[in-house]
C-alpha cells in the first residue's frame, strides 16, 4: 500500500480523524456513509461530477505528497493566459511540477479552498486559510494557504509548515564548535535574551526550538507564543496566537508574564511594544527567546534601538544574537571533487586560514555536468545552516550606548571573537557540504 493509498484510506476511516472536514466528504465513494453532510454541501458537490471529483482529489493529494516527499517549502499554483503552472520551491529554488490546461484552474482552486475552509464563491479578494493534512496515523502536514487574485485569475501559494513535530537536535544544525561553545554558555544563563535573526525562510524558529529542547521542561515553566505552532516539545506550553481576534503578541505576552514563566519564547519581535516587553521580561529573571527579521547580528542591535528600546536596557538584557542563513547542500550522490583555481584558493585561505592544515592542495566539491536522478539534476539536496554568533561584551555595550555605527559594532564584535557568517560559509565549503558558488550567491562576494 503506497502513501497515497494510506492517505485515501485515512480519509475514508473517520475514526482516525477527530474532525471531519468538508474536503474529506469528497473522497468518500459510498454516498450512504455521510448523506446528511453531503446534502448540506450540495452546492459544492455540484461543481464536479463524481468521476472528475475523484481524479481531482487524487491530483491534489499527489501535489501535497510530492511536495512533502521532495521537502518543498511551498507550492505555487499560478494561472497564466492559457495554462496553470504548478511549481515547488525546494531549497529556495523553483522546480516545475506540472502544467495544466487553464480549464482546470477553477476546480483546482475550489478544491484547495474547500480543504482550507475558504469561500469558494469569492474571487475578487485575497483569502488566507489553513489545512491540516493527515498523512498516516500520527503524522500530518500543516499548510498555510494564501490566495490572491491576479490578472489571470487566482494565484494560490501553499506554505508547508511542518514536516515533523520534533525539532532537530542542536548537533544536527551544522553549528561549528567556535559558535556552539558560545551558544551553550548562554543557555546556562539565569536570565537574558537570546535572539535568532535572519531573513524570511532562514529557519530561525527551528534553531530556537532546538535550543529550547535543551532545557528540562518538566522542571521549569516554559511557555511560547507562536504563529504558527510548528514544533511541539513535551511539557512546553505552546500558545497559538490568533491574529484574527486582534489580541496582539504584546497583549499575549503581558498575560503570559502573569503565569510566572521561567523561559519564554516569543515567535517574533516586530513592534515597539513587544520589543520593550520582551526586553523588560528578560531583565526580570526570565530567559526570553525570540526572532527578529534582520540581516545580521549587528543590524539587530540597531533594529532594537530603532524600536525605541532604551539602549541601557538592551545592553543589560541581550546575551547573544544568532544570525543565520540557509545554503543549499551539495547532493551527496553526484558532487565532484576538484582543485580550485589559485584565485579561489587564495580567497578561501585568506578568510579561514587558521582552520586549514593543508593550504596548498585544497580540495573542494562542486556540482557535476551529469544527470542525477537523486537531486532532479539540481545538484543540491537539503540545506546547510550558516551562522554568526554575537556575544554582548562590555566593549560592545559601551559602543552601543555611544550610538556607534553598524560598521563600528561589526569591527568590535569580530575583535571580541565573532566569526563572520562569510567565514562560517567558507568553512562549510572546505568541509565539502556546499559549493563556493552557493556561498557567494547566498552571502554576496
Ligand atoms: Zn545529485
Amino acid at each position: 500500500m503506497g502513501i497515497s493509498d494510506v492517505l485515501k484510506s485515512n480519509a475514508h476511516n473517520k475514526t482516525t480523524t477527530s474532525k471531519i472536514r468538508v474536503g474529506d466528504l469528497f473522497s468518500i465513494s459510498d454516498d450512504s456513509n455521510n448523506g446528511d453532510n453531503l446534502d448540506s454541501d450540495m452546492n459544492l458537490r455540484s461543481l464536479w461530477d463524481k468521476k472528475e471529483d475523484t481524479s481531482l482529489i487524487t491530483f491534489v493529494n499527489d501535489i501535497f505528497l510530492n511536495a512533502f516527499k521532495q521537502w518543498a517549502s511551498d507550492i505555487h499554483i499560478e494561472p497564466r493566459t492559457r495554462s496553470v503552472n504548478i511549481r515547488f520551491r525546494i531549497d529556495g529554488n523553483f522546480i516545475a511540477y506540472k502544467t495544466l490546461n487553464i480549464a482546470k484552474k477553477d476546480s483546482l482552486i475550489a478544491r484547495i479552498k474547500i480543504l482550507s475552509y475558504l469561500r469558494i464563491d469569492e474571487h475578487r479578494l485575497p483569502q488566507d486559510g489553513k489545512i491540516n493534512y493527515k498523512l498516516f496515523w500520527g503524522k500530518s502536514i500543516d499548510m498555510r494557504i494564501s490566495i490572491i487574485p491576479t490578472i489571470y485569475g487566482e494565484k494560490c501559494v501553499i506554505r508547508i509548515l511542518k514536516k515533523d513535530d520534533t525539532p532537530p537536535e542542536l548537533k544536527d544544525l551544522w553549528i561549528m564548535p567556535y559558535n556552539m561553545v558560545k551558544i551553550k554558555k548562554h543557555l546556562k544563563d539565569s536570565y537574558g535574551m537570546i535572539l535568532a535573526v535572519g531573513p524570511t525562510w532562514s529557519w530561525k524558529t527551528t534553531t530556537l526550538f532546538s535550543l529550547l529542547s535543551q532545557f528540562n521542561a518538566e522542571e521549569q515553566n516554559i511557555s511560547t507564543l507562536e504563529d504558527p505552532v510548528e514544533y511541539r516539545i513535551p511539557w512546553v506550553n505552546h500558545t497559538q496566537i490568533n491574529p484574527a481576534i486582534s489580541f496582539t503578541f504584546a497583549k499575549w505576552l503581558r498575560s503570559l508574564l502573569r503565569q510566572d514563566p521561567d523561559i519564554i519564547m516569543v515567535w517574533e519581535i516586530r513592534d515597539e511594544e513587544t520589543a520593550k516587553l520582551a526586553v523588560e521580561a528578560s531583565i526580570t529573571w526570565h530567559i526570553v527567546f525570540s526572532t527578529i527579521h534582520t540581516n545580521s547580528a549587528t543590524h539587530t542591535i540597531q533594529r532594537l534601538v530603532n524600536l525605541w528600546v532604551d539602549p541601557l536596557l538592551i545592553s543589560s538584557s541581550l546575551r547573544t544574537i544568532i544570525s543565520q542563513r540557509l545554503a543549499r547542500k551539495l547532493c551527496n550522490d553526484c558532487k565532484q571533487a576538484y582543485n580550485p583555481s589559485p584565485k579561489i584558493r587564495d580567497y578561501i585561505v585568506s578568510k579561514v586560514w587558521k582552520y586549514l592544515k593543508n593550504k596548498e592542495d585544497l580540495v573542494l566539491y562542486k556540482s557535476p555536468d551529469k544527470w542525477c536522478d537523486k537531486c532532479n539534476h539540481t545538484w543540491y539536496k537539503w540545506r546547510v545552516w550558516l551562522y554568526e554568533v554575537l556575544e554582548m561584551t562590555d566593549q560592545l555595550e559601551s559602543l552601543m550606548l555611544k550610538n556607534a555605527s553598524r560598521l563600528q559594532l561589526e569591527i568590535q564584535a569580530v575583535w571580541d571573537g565573532m566569526v563572520p557568517i562569510k567565514e562560517d560559509g567558507l568553512m562549510k565549503v572546505v568541509m565539502w557540504e556546499t559549493s563556493i558558488e552557493e556561498i557567494l550567491s547566498v552571502l554576496g562576494t
